[in-house]
């Protein structure tokens, strides 16, 4: 038998996404509900996008759901098949799309199981290359019954080398490609199932108890408990500065504030919302707002600085983040902004999400002090703290 690690080995990946069972509740598949601000397919696919061996994925999905699906997967290289009838017209019409690639090794897995991990599928990967085939799976430890119509027990199963089939399934790719084939038409209950009437060799391997398949409510509830645990808060700062210019008004927190002077800058010169969308940048290790949106882009004259935020904001989501707080001072000696606190605590809680418990809003002087001290313009600081997942 070849034990030979093949770095070599071109592996492909399908993710059956097409059922449309509601059994999980909610107003969508659960495969596309929110796991900890991320939807349930966005996380099951980050182990095999990251997974070095993986060169193409292919999600089949229900023809209705594709805006839902993209808009769940975007910025994932993966590409969209239809699904079939059932489960297994499903996979096979990903096995035909994947026929131009001709990996070595194709991995099946459901959409709706968000927690395999990378040492999974290397797992089933190289049991399949070794057998021809590989589950993941896990031994069951409890006594097993067989019962009749009224739950009396008939027998005691011996539980000796019974395990319980998880995905991702992996196999040889034309073998298997001729198997589903071969049982076109058929009802097999897994991937494993058709290989085996085939006359291939398919192995379990260890998969994990985390890996269950989101089909209840409670199994919802159970993922997103998991999710949470699946977190890392990172923090962000942000600094900006705006002189003074003759004008009546000045902007800060997305709030119009009467003043002798206004503020220069390209945009509206919310220096506040600057600081704040900064500081969002910075947590995620997404650059600052002059890269997102440069003063030499005339489309941002005068531009409302919510919109900056927004932005900000938006990648935050799209990352699965969440903001669970911020804290914003504001330098300056002039305006008075104690008149204008509620104000800018209700705009700051509008445009992100937060209670105004989790929303830190202070303003100071500098004692005359400095260029702030001097009137000569205002300036703001900021931080967040955000919760990112870590996926393994
Ligand atoms: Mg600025």
């Amino acid at each position: 038998m070849d034990t030979e690690p093949n770095t070599d080995l071109r592996c492909a990946a399908i993710i059956v996404a097409a059922g449309r069972g509601h059994r999980a509740g909610g107003p969508v598949p659960k495969q596309y509900a929110a796991l900890a601000g991320m939807p349930v397919i966005r996380r099951t696919l980050q182990p095999f996008d990251l997974h070095p061996a993986i060169e193409t994925i292919a999600v089949v999905i229900h023809p209705d759901d594709r805006s839902m699906a993209e808009s769940a997967v975007s910025g994932i290289d993966v590409t969209f098949v239809n699904g079939g009838k059932n489960r297994q017209d499903s996979v096979r019409n990903g096995l035909k799309y994947i026929e131009n690639v001709d990996p070595d090794i194709v991995l099946i897995h459901d959409a709706a199981r968000p927690f395999a991990t990378q040492t999974i599928l290397t797992r089933t990967i190289d049991a399949a290359r070794q057998h021809g085939g590989a589950v993941a799976g896990l031994p069951v430890p409890d006594t097993l019954k067989q019962v009749g119509e009224t739950a009396e027990i008939h027998q005691t199963v011996p539980r000796e080398g019974i395990w319980r089939a998880q995905t991702p399934q992996a196999f040889r790719y034309q073998p298997l490609l001729a198997a589903h084939r071969a049982a076109a038409g058929e009802a097999l209950t897994d991937d494993a199932a058709v290989a085996e009437q085939a006359g291939m060799t398919v192995v379990m391997t260890v998969g994990s108890e985390d890996n269950f398949k989101i089909t209840t409510p409670e199994d919802l509830e159970r993922a997103e408990r998991l999710a949470m645990t699946q977190q890392v808060n990172v923090v962000g700062q942000g600094y900006d500065v705006h002189a003074f210019a003759p004008g009546d008004h000045v902007w800060l927190c997305s709030v119009q504030i009467a003043h002798d002077r206004t503020l220069k800058g390209h945009s509206d010169a919310d220096v506040a919302l600057h600081a704040l969308t900064d500081a969002l940048y910075g947590a995620l290790g997404a650059g600052d707002i002059g890269q997102h949106f440069p003063d030499s882009d005339p489309q941002w004259r005068g531009a409302p600085s919510d919109r900056f935020l927004g932005h900000a904001m938006d990648l935050l989501k799209s990352r699965g983040g969440r903001l669970i707080n911020l804290d914003l001072t504001i330098i300056c000696e002039q305006p008075r902004l104690a008149p204008h606190r509620d104000a800018m605590l209700a705009r700051l809680s509008d445009l992100t999400g937060l209670p105004s418990a989790r929303i830190g809003l202070k303003a100071t002087t500098t004692e005359k002090l400095g260029f702030t001290g001097r009137g000569e313009g205002i300036a703001a600081q900021a931080i967040v703290s955000v919760s990112l997942p870590d996926i393994p």
